[in-house]
């Protein structure tokens, strides 16, 4: 398999998959850290919570899961 076959059944596999990115809103203390930290767009801040707007362009880095320090943020791929 030449390398470009292999780069474009690396993107097709990618498509296909998804991330849920579930927050806690009990857990969540408001820092934005997850939202600063997420390259994607995934998060914003809504009524004092960090609060999922944006999942398609989730890339699954888990940034967000690893920079919240109240542990609110799972991350799961379907
Ligand atoms: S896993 Fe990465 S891309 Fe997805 S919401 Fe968290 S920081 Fe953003």
């Amino acid at each position: 398999m030449n390398i470009l076959r292999l780069v474009n059944l690396f993107k097709e596999v990618h498509s296909l998959m998804g991330w849920i990115v579930d927050i806690d809103t009990e857990k969540c203390n408001g820092d934005e850290e997850c939202v600063n930290v997420c390259p994607s767009g995934v998060l914003e801040m809504q009524d004092g919570k960090a609060t999922v707007v944006n999942i398609e362009e989730c890339l699954g880095c888990e940034s967000c899961v690893e920079v919240c320090t109240a542990e609110a943020i799972t991350l799961t791929e379907t």
